[in-house]
């Protein structure tokens, strides 16, 4: 078993150590030392990265309690090499990591739920427990942990016998044989773990519950600690300011001066969904009847008005309605409606489509489409 310098000292970011073995492994070496500061990865953890003599790890992993240090340089077995840690991930892999078993312990403890999965994401963590909670409950489970931070408790790592693991209470995920590895937070918690711990509570700084929500009849929690949180702290903060900037709001009233916008962006469409309805039947009453093509060029909140404004103007003429529906800023692209009351407009739709690199169909009495033409060339096509 390698010596795991973690266990007793999880600050050791670098290390000396003698190389047992040396083996070729595909295209690199695989190193096995007599003693390591690089976490293999597990229990929800990333392994650490690092290098060895100077040289970039490829990887690290354990197979039968040995730790594996795949290089792509080889090391002379009796020799020694000066171990060197990633550390600012490693200290914040531990920060997150040791948050999350305080605030598993005070969920145990303050209301008896198992954590049953644990994910540490790249943005946040994530905690699953098997019990249904409010923002109340949890709230005050989040406070208490942040107790938990500042009385700066001693984390320790421990190997119990398996006599004394029988008599022992402890948090496990599942059953486990063979050495059982307990980290313990003093008067906190004593939990199975593979993984290194801050030596102190108060290393982890801060635990942030972020959201929440009902899972697999439990609770999903989202959460970070320490300089992470922190950092989401700061984004949310940014992102509030900025918007009561925009809205001449205060940070306690956001939320309701967001819906106060919404409700009068929803207020102005609505208006102007009745005045565009008013224009389309005073438009449709003035258009000339006949049977020439009429083409028109507007504008429209949406694609039912637009439809509805082409029906209108098919009931009171003999030729075909052709509505042009910008599509781009530059107007370059158009959306078209084609539509006769009776007879086909599937021939100037082929036509019209060759001739304005269009594209689209439909029925003989109604077909649309895009052209790429501006209203030029669109004009210039039905005047020909
Ligand atoms: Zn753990």
């Amino acid at each position: 078993m390698t010596e795991r310098i973690y266990d007793y000292d999880s600050h050791a970011m670098t290390f000396s150590a003698h190389v047992l073995s040396c083996t070729p492994k595909e295209d690199a070496f695989d190193i096995v030392l007599d003693r390591s500061a690089f976490f293999p990865g597990g229990g929800g953890q990333d392994a650490d990265t690092g290098t060895l003599d100077g040289t970039p790890l490829l990887e690290v992993f354990e197979a039968d309690e040995i730790i594996h240090h795949i290089s792509p340089q080889p090391f002379e077995p009796g020799h020694m090499v000066e171990g060197q840690l990633d550390q600012e991930t490693r200290l914040g892999n531990m920060q997150q990591h040791s948050g999350e078993h305080v605030l598993c312990a005070v969920l145990h403890n303050r209301y008896g739920v198992d954590n049953v999965g644990f994910h540490m994401g790249s943005k946040e963590m994530t905690l699953d427990v098997n019990g249904v909670f409010g923002a109340e409950e949890l709230y005050a489970a989040e406070e208490e942990a942040n107790r938990v931070v500042r009385a700066d408790l001693p984390f320790t790592i421990s190997y119990p016998t398996a006599a004394e693991l029988k008599t022992l209470e402890y948090r496990s995920k599942k059953e486990l044989t063979g050495t059982v590895r307990i980290v313990t937070i003093e008067e906190t918690d004593r939990c199975a773990c593979c993984a290194p711990h801050v030596m102190h509570t108060g290393e982890i700084g801060l635990i942030k519950i972020l959201r929440f929500e009902r899972y697999k009849g439990g609770t999903r929690v989202y959460f970070l600690c320490g300089l992470k949180a922190l950092a989401m702290m700061r984004m949310y903060q940014e992102q509030v300011y900025g918007i009561d900037t925009l809205l001449s709001a205060v940070p306690e009233d956001t939320l309701a001066a967001v819906e106060k916008a919404l409700a009068q962006t929803n207020a102005l469409k609505e208006q102007r969904v009745a005045a565009e309805r008013r224009l389309i039947q005073v438009l449709a009453d003035q258009a000339p009847t006949g049977s020439d093509p009429l083409v028109l060029f507007e504008d429209f909140s949406d694609e039912i008005m637009a439809r509805t404004y082409v029906n209108l103007l098919t009931a009171r003429r003999d030729g075909p309605v052709c509505l042009f529906i910008p599509r781009n800023e530059e107007k370059t692209v158009f959306r078209y409606i084609l539509a006769i009351r009776d007879g086909s407009v599937r021939p100037l739709c082929k036509e019209m489509n060759t001739a304005l690199s269009g594209r689209g169909g439909g029925s003989d009495a109604m077909a649309q489409g895009t052209a790429n033409a501006t209203e030029n060339e669109i004009r210039a096509f039905f005047t020909k």
